[in-house]
C-alpha cells in the first residue's frame, strides 16, 4: 500500500474477522467485523482502525494514528426537503436542510454532485461549503418541484410538503410584518363600553321570501285520492233483526259498496259501537282541485234496508282543505261514520320550491359603530354562504342534495332539480321520527370575480379543478401554539404538523311543518339557524365567528381573492415561540391564524375572533399577499440616533437591539408611545416607511371595505389599538402628557374599539407629522378606500393589483438578484412616485384612472407633496 494513511480508505462492508496480516497504513473501517492485527515483526501500522470489535491486538505491535483526511466523501452531508411556501401563482421558495455529521466544513463543488434541478436563479444556487451541523438552504423555484442532487442523496421538495411556519425563515429574509403581522386587541374597557355603545338588534341578511300559503304551491299532475273510513256507530234501529251494515261510498260519482258489520243476524246484535274500522275507496281525481264524496251507511235486516247516515261533501285534494268542519257525521239517533283521507304519494310539486339556507352563529364586539354589515353586537345570524353542505332524509339516510350554498347561503334554485328535491324530502306525516337534516361545514367554493362555474363543483378538488376559490376554515383540536401556564401565556406547539385539526361540521334540521294531505314538506325554510352546540342551540365560537365573517368576504362584490386554497385557523394562535407574538393573529406560511389575543384568556371580549376587523384585515394580508406577493417594506423599526426617541417610545427587537418604533424627533401624534397593551412597533397613526404604511393601510382598508358598503359616501373602521388625539373618540379615554417632542401639552388617549371614518381623509402625515417621504397606515387606508370607494371611476381590486405589480417589477428590473425579487415580491419600499409611475403605465397618461390615482394621492396626503 502506498499514499498517506490521511488519503487511503479501506471499507469492509462484510461480518466475521478481519485480519491484518501485513504492515497496513491506511484509514480501515470494518462497522460489523471484528478486527485482528496479526503478529508481524515489525509490526507497525498507522491510520485509524474502526471495528465493530477488537478481536486481538498482538504485543509488540506499534499503531499510530493518523486521522482521515477526507471523511467529507465518506460520509457526505445528507440534504433534506423541510417545507415549501408558495408566493404567488408563479413563484415558490422551498426550504432544505443538510446534515453535515462531522467536526469540520466538506466542500462539494457545484457540478454532478451538487446542483439543483430546475437551474435556480441567480443567488439561489446551493452551497458548497457544508458546515458542522444541521444548516438551510433556500431557494427560488417556478413548477411543481425542485431538486437538490447532492452526491448520492436527491431531495425533493414538492407542494406536498408543509408550508414553511415563520421560524423557518431566514432572518434576512423576514419581512418585518409578513409573513408575520401580529396583531393583538388592545384592551377596552368592556364594562363601560357595554353600557354606552347600545347593542343593536341583530342583522340578518337574508334574501326576503313571501310566504306561500300551503294552497298555493301548484301541485300538478294525477295524485290518487284515498277516503279512508275509521271508525263505524251502530245504533239500535226498532227493528228485530239486523244483519249488516254496509258502506256505500260514492267518489265523483262513482259509487262502490262494502261490508263493514256483520251483526249476526239475531236480536240487536248489531249495538256494540263504536267499533274502529279500515275501509280505503280510491280514485284517479278527473279534477285535481275537487273531489266530491258520499257515504251512506246501511243498515240492512229481515224488514228491509234503512239509510242510516247520507254525508256529502268535497276535498281539495292537493290541500286536505274539506268543505264541512268535522270528519265525523252522526245521525239524530246515534248512528255515525267517521272518515280521514289522504294521498298515497307525495303530490308532485312542479312549482314547489324549497328555499332552505343555513347560518352560522357571530356575536362580534368591534360592532354597532356605523359599519354596514353585521352591525349587531348580540347574536347574529349570518347567512353561510358558499358552504359546503349535505341534505339527508332521516328514513333512508340517503344523501338528497350535496354541494356548495349560494351567495344567500341557501341550496341554489335550479330549475329542473326542484321539483326532484321537494318530492325527496316529503315524508309521511305519521312518521313522528322522521327529520331532514342540512350538514353544513365551514368550507367554502366560489368563483372568482366576475366568473360563474359551467357546472357547479361538488367537492374541494372539483372546486380547484374549476379554477375557485377555496377557502377552509380549521379548528385546532390540540397543539395550541398559545397556551396558559400560571395565567401567563407561552408559546405551546409551534410545529404545524404537530397540531390536530378539523374542519367541523354544523347541522340543522328543517322544522317540521303542517301536514299537507298526509305529508310534510319542506317549506320555505330562510332561518335555518345550526343547531350544532349541546342542547341544539346555535354553535356560537372561535370558529363560527371566523365562518361568518368569512362569508362577508367571499360574498363581497370585487373581493380581490385569486383562485386557490385559503386556509383560515379560527382558533389558533400565530405559531411562533416570539414572546411578543404569543396568542396574536397573523399571515405567515400562507396561512391565516387567529389566535386567542394576548388578554383573550381572561376576557371573552378580547378574544380576536370577536373582533371582525382584525380578521378581515388579516384576510386582506393573505389575499394581496395570494395575489401580487406582498409589497415592499423595509420594516418597522428606526435606529436609536441622535435626537433619539422617548423612552415610551423604545422597542427591543429580535435581536436583542434597543430601536425606536417611530423616526426619532417625531411628534407624539405620529409616534405609537400610547399604544401599550398590544405591538408598538406600528400603529394607525405613526409615521412608517412607505411601504409598511402601505402594507398595513391595505389591511386596513381591506376591512373597512368588507364591513361597508363600497358605493356609499360614507365608511366605518373600527380600530383595534389604543388612538392619540386631542379628542376622545371611544367610550373610554384616559388624559395623556405625551413625551417631547409634542405640539400638544395634553392629548386623549381612546380605548378601542375605536371608530375611525375611512371616507374622509384626515391628511394625517401632512396635518401632524409633516415629512414626505414617509407614510401613515390611516393615509394609506383612505387613499385605498378613496381608490376603490364611493361613486365616479374607481379602480378594481385588480387595476390597484396591476400597479403593485407593475412597480414591483420595475424595481426587480433593476435588481434582479434580490432575494426578495426572486422570492416573487419587491424588497424595497414602494414610493409614491414609483406607484404613480407604474399608474400611468398602467391605465395611460390623462385616463380617467390615472388622474383618479394622481388625485387620491393629493386627497389622501399620501403623494409626495406637502402642501
Ligand atoms: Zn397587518
Amino acid at each position: 500500500m502506498d499514499g498517506s494513511p490521511a488519503d487511503v480508505f479501506l471499507g469492509v462492508a462484510g461480518s466475521g474477522q478481519v485480519s491484518l496480516e501485513a504492515p497496513l497504513s491506511a484509514t480501515l473501517v470494518a462497522p460489523n467485523a471484528s478486527l485482528r492485527f496479526e503478529p508481524l515483526n515489525p509490526g507497525e501500522f498507522a491510520g485509524s482502525f474502526f471495528a465493530d470489535s477488537i478481536y486481538q491486538a498482538e504485543p509488540g505491535l506499534t499503531i499510530t494514528h493518523v486521522p482521515f483526511r477526507h471523511w467529507g466523501r465518506v460520509f457526505g452531508p445528507v440534504p433534506k426537503a423541510e417545507c415549501v411556501t408558495v408566493q404567488n401563482a408563479v413563484t415558490r421558495s422551498a426550504r432544505f436542510t443538510y446534515e453535515n455529521q462531522l467536526e469540520t466544513s466538506t466542500i462539494v463543488p457545484h457540478g454532478p454532485r451538487n446542483h439543483v434541478t430546475p437551474t435556480p436563479p441567480p443567488g439561489f444556487e446551493p452551497p458548497t461549503e457544508f458546515l458542522p451541523g444541521v444548516h438551510s438552504y433556500w431557494v427560488a423555484f417556478e413548477g411543481d418541484e425542485v431538486v437538490w442532487q447532492l452526491d448520492v442523496f436527491r431531495a425533493v421538495a414538492t407542494l406536498d410538503l408543509p408550508r414553511c411556519e415563520l421560524d423557518d425563515f431566514p432572518t434576512t429574509l423576514r419581512d418585518p410584518d409578513l409573513p408575520v403581522d401580529s396583531i393583538s386587541v388592545s384592551r377596552p374597557n368592556s364594562v363601560v363600553l357595554a353600557d354606552s355603545i347600545p347593542d343593536r338588534p341583530p342583522v340578518t341578511e337574508f334574501p326576503p321570501i313571501g310566504s306561500q300559503p300551503v294552497s298555493a304551491l301548484g301541485f300538478t299532475g294525477t295524485v290518487p285520492f284515498t277516503l279512508q273510513l275509521t271508525e263505524l256507530r251502530p245504533r239500535p234501529d226498532g227493528a228485530f233483526a239486523s244483519l249488516d251494515v254496509d258502506a256505500l261510498v260514492t267518489l265523483d260519482g262513482v259509487t262502490r259498496e262494502r261490508d263493514l258489520w256483520d251483526c249476526g243476524g239475531i236480536g240487536e246484535g248489531c249495538i256494540i259501537g263504536p267499533i274502529p274500522i279500515d275501509e280505503r275507496f280510491t280514485i284517479e281525481p278527473a279534477n285535481p282541485d275537487l273531489v266530491s264524496v258520499r257515504i251512506r251507511i246501511i243498515e240492512r235486516d229481515t224488514f228491509g234496508d234503512d239509510v242510516e247516515v247520507d254525508v256529502s261533501f268535497t276535498v281539495n285534494p292537493k290541500t286536505g282543505e274539506m268543505n264541512r268542519d268535522s270528519k265525523c257525521a252522526l245521525a239524530g239517533d246515534g248512528w255515525g261514520v267517521c272518515w280521514d283521507f289522504f294521498t298515497t304519494q307525495p303530490p308532485p310539486a312542479a312549482d314547489f320550491r324549497p328555499v332552505i339556507c343555513a347560518t352560522f352563529a357571530a356575536n362580534f364586539f368591534d360592532s354597532g359603530f356605523g359599519e354596514d354589515h353585521l352591525p349587531g353586537r348580540l347574536l347574529q345570524h349570518v347567512p353561510a354562504s358558499f358552504a359546503r353542505a349535505e341534505l339527508r332524509t332521516s328514513w333512508d339516510g340517503a344523501t338528497v342534495w350535496s354541494g356548495y350554498l349560494d351567495a344567500n347561503g341557501c341550496i341554489p334554485v335550479h330549475p329542473e332539480t326542484d321539483h326532484v328535491l321537494a318530492s325527496a324530502l316529503a315524508f309521511p306525516a305519521s312518521s313522528s321520527d322522521a327529520e331532514v337534516r342540512l350538514a353544513f361545514e365551514p368550507r367554502f367554493c366560489r368563483a372568482p370575480d366576475g366568473v360563474a362555474f359551467a357546472d357547479p363543483p361538488n367537492d374541494d378538488s372539483e372546486c380547484l379543478a374549476a379554477g375557485g376559490i377555496l377557502w377552509n376554515v380549521i379548528e385546532v383540536t390540540s397543539g395550541f401554539s398559545a397556551v396558559l401556564q400560571n395565567d401567563v401565556l407561552v408559546p405551546g406547539v409551534t410545529n404545524v404538523s404537530a397540531k390536530a385539526t378539523r374542519i367541523p361540521t354544523f347541522s340543522a334540521v328543517l322544522p317540521r311543518l303542517p301536514a299537507v294531505q298526509g305529508w310534510v314538506f319542506p317549506l320555505h325554510v330562510n332561518n335555518l339557524a345550526d343547531q350544532s352546540a349541546a342542547g341544539g342551540g346555535p354553535r356560537l365560537d372561535d370558529v363560527s365567528r371566523v365562518a361568518a365573517a368569512s362569508t362577508q368576504i367571499l360574498r363581497t362584490d370585487d373581493a380581490g381573492i385569486v383562485a386557490g386554497r385559503y386556509e383560515v385557523i379560527a382558533n389558533d394562535a400565530c405559531p411562533s415561540r416570539h414572546p411578543d407574538i404569543v396568542g396574536d393573529a397573523c399571515v405567515t406560511g400562507g396561512v391565516l391564524w387567529m389566535g386567542p389575543g394576548k388578554l383573550g384568556f381572561t376576557d371573552e371580549n378580547l378574544r380576536q375572533t370577536r373582533w371582525k376587523y382584525v380578521l378581515a384585515h388579516e384576510a386582506g394580508h393573505l389575499i394581496q399577499q395570494r395575489a401580487i406577493g406582498s409589497p415592499g417594506s423595509t420594516g418597522y423599526e428606526f435606529s436609536n440616533i441622535p435626537p433619539g426617541c422617548p423612552p415610551s417610545n423604545q422597542v427591543t427587537n429580535a435581536s436583542g437591539n434597543v430601536v425606536c418604533a417611530d423616526p426619532p424627533g417625531t411628534d407624539a401624534l405620529c409616534r405609537c408611545d400610547h399604544v401599550e397593551q398590544s405591538n408598538k412597533l406600528h400603529c394607525l397613526q405613526s409615521l412608517e416607511t412607505p411601504g409598511s404604511a402601505q402594507l398595513e393601510g391595505f389591511g386596513q382598508f381591506y376591512a373597512s371595505k368588507i364591513w361597508n358598503r363600497r358605493a356609499e359616501p360614507d365608511c366605518t373602521f373600527v380600530y383595534y389599538k389604543e388612538f392619540l388625539d386631542q379628542q376622545c373618540r371611544s367610550a373610554e379615554c384616559s388624559t395623556v402628557t405625551p413625551a417631547q417632542p409634542s405640539r400638544f401639552d395634553s392629548l386623549q388617549r381612546s380605548i378601542p374599539p375605536v371608530a375611525v371614518s375611512c371616507a374622509t381623509p384626515p391628511r394625517w402625515r401632512n396635518n401632524f407629522c409633516a415629512v414626505a417621504t414617509l407614510g401613515t397606515e390611516i393615509d394609506w387606508m383612505a387613499f385605498f378606500w378613496r381608490l376603490h370607494g364611493g361613486s365616479g371611476v374607481t379602480l378594481s381590486m385588480a387595476d390597484i393589483n396591476d400597479v403593485y405589480l407593475r412597480a414591483c417589477l420595475a424595481e426587480c428590473a433593476q435588481r434582479p438578484t434580490a432575494p426578495g425579487c426572486m422570492l416573487g415580491r419587491c424588497v424595497n419600499d414602494q414610493a409614491w412616485d414609483e406607484l404613480e409611475t407604474a399608474a400611468t403605465e398602467a391605465f395611460g397618461l390623462g385616463s380617467p384612472k390615472q388622474q383618479h390615482f394622481a388625485n387620491s394621492g393629493l386627497a389622501a396626503g399620501v403623494s409626495l407633496a406637502i402642501p
